[in-house]
């Protein structure tokens, strides 16, 4: 088996994989930079960095199960200390991603729970899990929404495959902070349709998913963190019996997408008076939050001036 990239980028990487002639689809993620590097732009508290880890190394995983060119989102909506977590991921691998929470809250929370052993009902409170593919202008939004009510993050994306009639679909996250910084893994199973196929041969597939959800459930979260240990190293141990190929491997990096453009755009959408609103000091500086950047800005700058 081949991981399709060069060894010095295998640090960061969604490696698909199948379990031949059943109908038995995964991914292997493993995310390390772009974890710690996302992370450490907004210095955030370790129980939400924790989250906001598993986020993308959930979003790279479903993201790698669709067919899209453009960009998936994940994202979670809640009443609890988080509001807020958005990662996403375009087709050519960038990702993204922040958490907007009350920092008192979350404190206080931590204090009761040492470690990052708080649990994900309060941290988030009531609320939904959402995930869309913009493929652009003119084409459709799919989205998968889920009501979070499960103790972890994959309970509630388990939840949500479970409702949904289309797609079969099992989960194993993995997060560590470790003296290097923040590591994530993931490996997922799905299981495709498979059309007029007799009942023997139906019970043999059926059989060939259970044992493929044991295996993937008997996966350490060291051999999904581990950056020493091969990808197809791990696939091989835990599937070669059924006969696992791996495909190629995509690389993933921490990217953002804004720009002093695309900033610009959307203030010169906005009238002189909002704008005049928006300033301090005689400058209006706007930050992403997704990476930190800062633009500045002055009213000048975006209110085009009639001769
Ligand atoms: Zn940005």
């Amino acid at each position: 088996m081949r991981t399709g990239l060069p060894a010095g980028e295998r640090r960061d990487f969604i490696q698909p994989f199948s379990i031949e002639g059943h109908g038995v689809r995964g991914r292997l993620v493993r995310l390390s930079g772009v974890v710690d590097r996302i992370i450490k732009q907004h210095a955030y508290p370790d129980s939400v960095a924790k989250l906001l880890a598993e986020m993308m190394v959930l979003a790279a995983a479903l993201a790698a199960a669709l067919k899209y060119e453009g960009v998936f989102t994940l994202q979670t909506k809640g009443d609890g200390p988080i509001r807020l977590m958005v990662v996403d991921l375009t087709s050519e691998g960038a990702m993204r991603g922040y958490a907007q929470f009350d920092a008192e809250k979350v404190a206080a929370i931590a204090a009761e729970n040492p470690g990052d052993q708080a649990s994900l009902p309060r941290l988030h409170g009531k609320g939904y899990l959402a995930f869309t593919v913009d493929q652009g202008q003119h084409t459709d939004r799919y989205q998968g929404i889920v009501e979070m009510d499960g103790a972890t993050l994959s309970d509630c994306v388990h939840h949500y495959f479970r409702q949904s009639e289309q797609l079969q679909a099992g989960f194993k996250l993995a997060v560590v902070k470790g003296e290097d910084g923040w590591r994530a893994g993931a490996i997922m199973l799905q299981r495709l349709p498979q059309e007029n196929v007799t009942e023997m041969a139906e019970e043999i597939a059926d059989d060939a998913w259970r044992r493929a959800f044991v295996l993937m459930a008997s996966c350490t979260d060291r051999e999904l963190l581990d950056l020493e240990t091969p990808a197809t190293d791990v696939l091989y141990r835990l599937f070669h019996e059924d006969g696992v190929r791996a495909q190629k491997a995509q690389g993933v990096e921490a990217k953002c997408r804004c720009s002093r453009g695309r900033v610009e755009t959307v203030l010169k959408a906005m009238t002189p008076e909002e704008l005049t609103d928006l300033q301090v000091d005689g400058k209006l500086t706007v930050t992403c939050e997704f990476c930190n950047a800062q633009y500045d800005f002055t009213v000048a700058d975006l209110v085009p001036t009639h001769g």
